[in-house]
């Protein structure tokens, strides 16, 4: 007999935390039918009454930030401290979201440019109506809200697919939404496994998904999207590079690096995996970060690796890269099930699995260049390209390089700072995706804009 619901667990323990329902397409089609009624609705209460609901949104997930987190908490296994972090830039997001939709999406007049013709020109930003949102486990209200927040603020009613991993944190962002907004569904939670999410992507009323996830789902999503042509956002992995160039601050950028690397037990699509350092600082450079990262404890400063899959990835990368290159801190012995303490290994060959593929694990690997040209060169000969660090006190270099890193964001003297900040777009290139989420480009990603000529 087919199984009709699915635990979610929590990984530091294997206990059973909750127990959801399977959705299967009939029940996303149930699902969407409500949310285009609800689209309708929203849409039509217009900007000012949205900003005003959302902002209750916003005020009712802060009063119940702390069982919030605790559910991120029992899900993830994360320590609760990062769970209300995440939770509170989830909160400046929303916010964000909810006061500037009007201002960026208002419509505008436009000069024609049609020399000698009397007309005029006017552009709008549509809701598109329903948009399904697929969202990962990770940081499971801080990703997929930073689509959610964006679609509902720009007039749109969402469906959303929390990871199968965290289905308790997903059914309470909507039942919080409906205190907000109890007229309609316009926010829905569906929970199941991949084909609860393909049910949406294939739906044909859900007129554009926000995926985040694996490079290999996002290409099974977008077959799915494909067969409507619904548009779709793809945020996916990252293999995200750190340089430090010889004039860089070296404690703080060993502290960036390691908070880069290790936070979320390194669980994070903008972590640091790859750390090129120019030859003059690296010894001083790489000494610093071996002696902090030996002081950080698995448990202690981070939670467990929450897929049992992703231990499995981890410990094949750290065995390849401690047999090609040299161990500094940690190896093959630090992955102690559910928990991976801290792996710093240089040397690694460019080929190989731990410097090539997504790691998503508390491990980095060290490699000393030339110069910050060779490092830049380096680290843009990933596959990916969500984001990267560059450290040097030379500002215009630091542009320079910025400019020149293939990734959707960089961050110069801190790390991955650019996701916390609601009004920079958030997204990558190559194997990391496509499309932007927050800021103005994520709003308008959520519309469609209508053109309108006059004749006068
Ligand atoms: P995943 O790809 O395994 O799953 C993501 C979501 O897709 C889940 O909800 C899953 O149920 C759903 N899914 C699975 N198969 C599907 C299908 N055929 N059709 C539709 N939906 C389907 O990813 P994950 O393990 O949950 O998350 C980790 C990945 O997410 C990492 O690669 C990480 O880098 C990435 N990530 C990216 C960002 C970003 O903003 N770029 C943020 C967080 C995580």
């Amino acid at each position: 007999m087919t199984t009709l619901t699915f635990d979610s667990l929590n990984p530091a323990t294997g206990q059973v935390v909750g127990s959801y329902p399977k959705q299967a397409a009939d029940a996303v089609h149930e699902a969407v039918s409500r949310a285009e009624e609800a689209a309708r609705w929203w849409a039509g209460i217009g900007h000012q009454e949205r900003r005003r609901r959302l902002l209750d949104y916003k005020a009712v997930v802060t009063r119940n930030l702390r069982e919030l987190a605790q559910v991120v908490h029992d899900e993830t296994g994360k320590p609760i401290g990062d769970a209300t972090l995440e939770i509170v830039l989830t909160i400046t997001h929303l916010d964000w979201a909810a006061r500037n939709a009007h201002k960026v999406l208002r419509p505008r007049r436009v000069s024609t440019g049609m020399i000698g013709m009397n007309m005029a020109a006017t552009l709008e930003y549509l809701p598109l109506g329903v948009v399904g949102v697929i969202g990962p486990w990770n940081y499971p209200v801080f990703t997929p809200m930073g689509s959610i927040a964006y679609a509902l603020a720009a007039g749109n009613a969402v469906v959303f697919k929390p990871s199968e991993l965290t289905p308790g944190v997903g059914v309470k962002l909507a039942e919080l939404f409906a205190e907000s907004v109890p007229e309609y569904p316009v926010l829905q939670t569906v929970t199941g496994l991949g084909e609860t999410g393909a049910a949406l992507a294939k739906d044909p009323r859900v007129k554009k998904i926000a995926f985040t996830g694996s490079y290999a789902t996002a290409k099974r999503v977008m077959a799915a999207c494909a067969e409507n042509l619904t548009p779709l956002v793809a945020e996916c992995g990252g293999k995200d590079a750190f340089i430090v160039d010889a004039d860089a601050d070296l404690d703080a950028a060993a502290d960036a690096c390691l908070w880069g690397a290790m936070s979320n037990a390194g669980q994070t699509c903008v972590g640091v995996e790859r750390v090129y350092v120019v030859d003059q600082v690296y010894e001083a450079f790489v000494g610093k970060l071996t002696s902090m990262a030996k002081e950080v404890k698995a448990g202690e400063h981070y939670g467990p690796i929450t897929m049992p899959g992703q231990l499995d990835i981890i410990k094949r990368h750290i065995d390849d890269a401690a047999k090609t290159g040299k161990t500094l801190v940690g190896g093959p012995e630090s992955v102690r099930v559910p928990y991976v303490e801290p792996v710093i290994i240089e040397d690694v060959p460019e080929d190989s699995p731990a410097v090539r593929e997504e790691t998503f694990g508390p491990t980095i690997t060290v490699r000393r260049t030339r110069d910050a040209q060779e490092a830049l060169e380096l680290a843009n000969a990933s596959a990916y390209g969500l984001a990267g660090t560059i450290f040097t006190k030379n500002s215009r270099r630091a542009m320079e390089l910025a400019r020149l890193m293939r990734s959707g964001m960089t961050a110069i003297n801190s790390v991955i700072s650019f996701a916390a900040i609601p009004s920079l777009p958030f997204g990558g290139v190559g194997e990391s995706g496509f499309g932007r989420i927050h800021g103005a480009d994520g709003l308008r990603e959520f519309t469609r804009p209508k053109a309108i000529s006059r004749q006068r």
